[in-house]
C-alpha cells in the first residue's frame, strides 16, 4: 500500500489551495434555505465554475477537468478546509450528474450537465412521498404516456433545496398495475411546468430546508426519461449507492469539522472537564479513519471494482461520527458557559448549532441507519432477513 501522493497530485492541492485561499469569502454567505441565501450560493457555484473548480471529476466537455475520483477527494479536503460554503447544487452535482454520465443519451448530457456544473439549473431529489420513504417500491406517484409526453401527478415529499429549486429528478410508476420496483421510470421535471405546486417545509431551525411537491397532470416530454422506461428502480438505485457511497460526503467535510471542534476545545480547554478531551480525540481519529477507508474504496473503484451494499457502512459510519462531533461541540459550549443554554437554545445560525441540528437528519436522509443495518446484515454479513 502506498500512501504517499503524486507530485502531480500534490500540486493539483496547491493549485487548489492557492485558488481557494483567494476567492472563498471570509465571512459565510446566508443559509442556502433562504431565498437570498440560495440566490448567493449558485453566484457562488458560478464563480467556481468559471475557474473550473466545480465539477473537477466530470469530463471537460460538461465544466470538469476530466480529473480521477481521487483528485476529486484531495479537492473536497483543500474545499472544506478552506471554509467554503455548503454546494446548494448538490444533488445536481453528486446525484443526478453521474447518473446522466451512465445513463444519459448524448443529446441529455449535453443539454443538462454543463447548466448542473455551473448550477443554471438546482436540482432537487423527489423519491419519497408521504407513504413511501423507507419504502420506496412502494411509490405511487404515476406517468401515463399520452404522444410524446408523460403526464404525471402524484405527490413527491422531503425534497431538499425544493423550495427554490429549478428542477426534480425523479421516478414514476409508468405501468399501470405495476408492482414494487418494477414499472417505475426516472423522469426530470422542470417545477415551473403548469401543474406542478411547490408548498416549502420548514426545517427545525425554522427555515425551508425542503419542499413537497404537487404533480397534477404535469406533461413532460419523452426526452426528458433517463435511461429506458421500466428502468428506473435500477438508475434510481445507482445514484442512491453513489448517495450513501462516498460522493455526497466526503472525508474533506469531516475532517475540517474534526479541526474546528480541536480549535474550539482548545480555546476553551480551561473551563472543561477532562472527559471532553477524549470525545476530541475520538473525533480526530474518526475523521482520520474514515479519510483512509475512503481513499481505499476509491483506490478499489479506481482499479475496477464495484461499490456494492458496503457503501451502507459507510453511511452509517460518515452519519454517527458528525452527530458525535457536533455533540461534543455542544457540550464543550455548555460546558464552558453552563449559562449558555439556560434561556433556551442559542442562535440556530451559529454554526455549531446548525450543525448540530443538521446532524440529526444524518441517520435519517440518504436511506434511515435502521435499513442501513439491515442491508449490511443481509448482503455484507450474508444473515438471515
Ligand atoms: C434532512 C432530510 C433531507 C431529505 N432529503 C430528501 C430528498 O431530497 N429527496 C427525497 O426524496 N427524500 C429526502 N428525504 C427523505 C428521506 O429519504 C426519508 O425520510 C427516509 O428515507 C425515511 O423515510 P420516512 O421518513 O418515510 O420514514 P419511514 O420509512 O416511515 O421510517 C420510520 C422509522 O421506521 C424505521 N424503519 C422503517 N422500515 C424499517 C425496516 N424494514 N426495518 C427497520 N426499521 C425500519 C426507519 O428506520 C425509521 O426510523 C430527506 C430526509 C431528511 C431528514
Amino acid at each position: 500500500m502506498d500512501l504517499a501522493f503524486t507530485a502531480e497530485q500534490d500540486a493539483f492541492r496547491a493549485d487548489a489551495r492557492a485558488w481557494l485561499e483567494a476567492y472563498v469569502a471570509r465571512e459565510p454567505l446566508p443559509s442556502f434555505d433562504t431565498r437570498e441565501g440560495f440566490e448567493q450560493h449558485r453566484a457562488w457555484e458560478q464563480t467556481l465554475a468559471g475557474a473550473g473548480w466545480s465539477v473537477v471529476n466530470w469530463p471537460s466537455e460538461f465544466g470538469g477537468r476530466g480529473a480521477d475520483l481521487m483528485s476529486w477527494l484531495i479537492f473536497e479536503e483543500e474545499y472544506w478546509a478552506s471554509g467554503a460554503p455548503g454546494r446548494v447544487n448538490q444533488n445536481g452535482i453528486f446525484l443526478l450528474g453521474p447518473a446522466l454520465l451512465e445513463y444519459g443519451t448524448d443529446e441529455q448530457k449535453a443539454r443538462f450537465l454543463p447548466r448542473i456544473a455551473r448550477s443554471d439549473d438546482v436540482w432537487c431529489q423527489g423519491w419519497s412521498e408521504p407513504n413511501s420513504g423507507s419504502d420506496l417500491a412502494s411509490l405511487a406517484a404515476r406517468g401515463v404516456r399520452d404522444g410524446d409526453d408523460w403526464v404525471l401527478s402524484g405527490q413527491k415529499t422531503w425534497c431538499s433545496r425544493g423550495a427554490f429549486a429549478d428542477w426534480m429528478f425523479g421516478i414514476f410508476r409508468t405501468e399501470a398495475g405495476s408492482e414494487r420496483h418494477r414499472g417505475l421510470t426516472y423522469v426530470l421535471v422542470p417545477l415551473d411546468a403548469p401543474g406542478v405546486t411547490v408548498r416549502p417545509i420548514a426545517q427545525l431551525d425554522g427555515e425551508v430546508g425542503f419542499a413537497e411537491v404537487f404533480l397534477d397532470d404535469v406533461r413532460v416530454p419523452i426526452s426528458n426519461t433517463l435511461g429506458a422506461p421500466g428502468d428506473g428502480w435500477k438508475i434510481a438505485m445507482s445514484t442512491t449507492g453513489f448517495e450513501r457511497g462516498v460522493v455526497l460526503r466526503s472525508p474533506g467535510r469531516f475532517l475540517a469539522t474534526a479541526s474546528r471542534l480541536a480549535a474550539l476545545y482548545r480555546e476553551r480547554v480551561a473551563n472543561l472537564p477532562p472527559s471532553l478531551r477524549d470525545a476530541v480525540t475520538r473525533a480526530w481519529i474518526d475523521a482520520e479513519a474514515y479519510r483512509l477507508h475512503t481513499f481505499w474504496t476509491v483506490s478499489r473503484f479506481l482499479d475496477g471494482e464495484e461499490m456494492g451494499a458496503e457503501t451502507s457502512l459507510n453511511k452509517v459510519f460518515w452519519s454517527e461520527m458528525d452527530l458525535r462531533m457536533h455533540r461534543t461541540a455542544v457540550e464543550i459550549l455548555g460546558s464552558d458557559d453552563p449559562g449558555a443554554f439556560a434561556a433556551g437554545w442559542p442562535d440556530a445560525h451559529d454554526p455549531w448549532i446548525d450543525g448540530f441540528l443538521f446532524s440529526l437528519a444524518g441517520p435519517i436522509y440518504a436511506g434511515t441507519n435502521e435499513i442501513q443495518r439491515n442491508i449490511v446484515a443481509e448482503r455484507v454479513l450474508g444473515l438471515p432477513r
